[in-house]
């Protein structure tokens, strides 16, 4: 039986979490409008139903490149206009929290604030469903709680790799973290594998053991042009691999039940 059948379904938009395998893709970054909206395109042409893109980015240095912020959020918004692709993007401060609810269908919390137990709180009170991001650092149960302050069942976990000794990977994918948490909750859980190895070639094979995994999703960062993205271009793929990993995750997930 098909673990998954016992899972709340949640929508982001018209897409049901659940029925299908939900793949979110897109930038690392918001751009430029028409870089987004060219993205988006190509991202439902490859098959993927959730467009991605961070409009404020939390890098690890701020001299780094920040995101654009509201302009990022309106051209978002037009990505969404042009494409009906439901949209997903980070919210990183309560101060921005209204205008990001404006544009997006989930709202995601990063690995870096998933302890920010405000900021989560906060999300929770838009009622929008909220993509959970796994912390850097965090323990099976600190995630879980971390959940807990929400408020609502509108989550989607998404494993994205924890810190270890061994820095040949950005992360280390924790995939029995999929079924772990399946295990212990009604909610969906989706794998990142590019934040999860941080290196291109890496992503394709992590995506399929993912989904071999149980998850309910991915969600992978790409681009038109991967060596030009602004952020992490070492880990985004392009839409030809996102086109295999799309067909791929259909396999799998319709026949692994
Ligand atoms: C992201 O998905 O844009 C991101 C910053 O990921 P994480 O919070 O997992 O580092
Ligand atoms: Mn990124």
């Amino acid at each position: 039986m098909n673990l998954r059948n016992k899972f709340k379904s949640i929508y982001i938009g018209s897409v049901e979490i659940g029925a299908e395998p939900v793949i979110i893709s897109g930038p690392c970054s918001v751009e430029s409008e028409q870089l987004i909206v060219e993205i988006a395109k190509e991202v439902k042409s490859a098959g993927a139903t959730i467009l991605r893109g961070g409009a404020f980015k939390p890098r690890t240095k701020p001299e780094s490149f920040q995101g654009l912020g509201l302009e990022g959020l309106r051209y978002l918004a037009t990505a969404k206009a042009e494409t009906g692709l439901p949209v997903v993007t980070e919210v990183v401060d309560v101060r921005s929290m209204e205008a990001v609810a404006r544009v997006a269908d989930m709202l995601q919390i990063g690995a870096r604030n998933m302890y920010n137990y405000s900021l989560l709180k906060e999300a929770g009170m838009t009622g929008l469903p909220v993509l959970l991001k796994r912390g850097f650092s965090a323990r099976i149960e600190e995630w879980l709680g971390a959940a807990e302050y929400i408020g609502h069942d509108k989550i989607v976990f998404c494993e994205r790799g924890v810190r270890s000794f061994d820095q040949s990977t950005r992360n280390v994918l924790d995939l029995a973290a999929v079924a772990l948490v399946q295990g212990r909750t009604h909610l969906p859980v989706i794998v990142d594998p590019s934040h999860g190895t941080g290196k291109r070639h890496l992503v394709e094979p992590m995506a399929r053991a993912a989904v071999a995994a149980g998850a309910h999703g991915l969600m992978v960062e790409s681009h038109i042009n991967p060596d030009q993205s602004i952020s992490d271009s070492e880990q985004t793929i392009n839409m030809e691999t996102l086109r295999r990993i799309v067909k791929f995750t259909k396999t799998i997930y319709h026949n692994n039940m």
